[in-house]
């Protein structure tokens, strides 16, 4: 049976491959029922994907995915809920985003002096004003013939503490959840197992997050059963998402293989109920 609610995804207003709408088109397409597009550091493509979904039959939950560190590590927390439009989070996603594009060019200055350069002004016309990230960069390095794939990408150059990984605008985990709150969102932290950050979870929680991604492309089972009971002992949200970034990573896309059933979905949408969506959705 498919899953009935995808909550991570990717887009091309951040380093998916596919526009807004066609994400919400495979979301169809994979029989999800519920969306949540969570792209980094922007909500740009929200209102693209809820046209989408009002004309698919998909109901699409208004999403990002900020960026913050704890103890020198970046963490991502989910935000769900928000009103997409809110000036402070317009503000916070506009000066990440010119803080990437700095970090990009440092990017391509140590990828030159590594003798791997690649052309810098097309990946950030491929980003197309969207947010530029290392994936964008990732794809360059394997057209430019530098390295066999993607994953060659990260593990030569750009993954974390290899040569050419240029850390983001140092963000805290407390200013993240209160950009999300005060949109009128709630905070989850994400896929806590990737990196791994699970000993992370205590300073998200104290920073406000609610929730935890419990079920996730890059988390295995025992991973996820332990998330579950974490998430159950202390009263958490459970939420799980493909992270979903189309073909960027030279994979088939994965929608729709990590969510909710319906009957998680439900316990999800009930926490929604406070949020900016959700009052702007059950207006009688
Ligand atoms: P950025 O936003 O520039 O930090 O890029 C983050 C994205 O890069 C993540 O969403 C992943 O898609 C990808 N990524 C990060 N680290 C790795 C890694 N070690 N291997 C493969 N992909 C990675
Ligand atoms: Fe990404
Ligand atoms: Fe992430
Ligand atoms: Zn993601």
């Amino acid at each position: 049976m498919p899953y009935y609610a995808d909550l991570h995804c990717h887009s091309t207003a951040s380093d998916g491959s596919d526009a807004p709408a066609r994400v919400v088109e495979r979301a169809k397409a994979a029989g999800l029922k519920v969306l949540a597009l969570t792209d980094h550091d922007t909500t740009a493509g929200v209102p693209e994907a809820i046209a989408a979904g009002n004309n698919l039959g998909v109901k699409v939950l208004p999403g990002t995915e900020l960026t913050c560190y704890v103890e020198g590590k970046e963490v991502h927390v989910l935000g769900y809920g928000l009103d997409y439009d809110n000036d402070q989070l317009k503000e916070h996603c506009a000066r990440f985003q010119e803080a990437r594009l700095r970090r990009a060019r440092e990017i391509g200055e140590r990828l030159a002096a590594h003798g791997v350069p690649v052309d810098m002004d097309k990946v950030m016309a491929e980003a197309d004003g969207g947010v530029v990230g290392r994936p964008h960069v990732a794809r360059a390095l394997v057209e430019a013939g530098h390295v066999k794939d993607f994953q060659e990408a990260f593990d030569l150059y750009l993954a974390e503490g290899k040569p050419c990984a240029v850390g983001k605008m140092p963000v805290t985990a407390q200013e993240c959840v209160k950009v999300i709150k005060e949109a009128g969102g709630i905070a989850v932290m994400a896929h806590p197992y990737l990196g791994p950050r699970v000993k992370m979870i205590p300073a998200l929680l104290q920073a406000g997050a609610v929730g935890i991604e419990v079920w996730h492309s890059a988390q295995d089972e025992a991973q996820s059963a332990e998330l579950q009971v974490l998430a159950e002992e202390r009263g958490l949200l459970k939420t799980a998402g493909s992270d979903c970034h189309g073909t960027i990573k030279g994979c088939e896309p994965i929608l729709g293989k990590w969510g909710l059933q319906e009957q998680q979905w439900r316990k999800v949408e009930k926490a929604l109920e406070k949020t900016w969506w959700g009052a702007s959705t059950t207006d009688g």
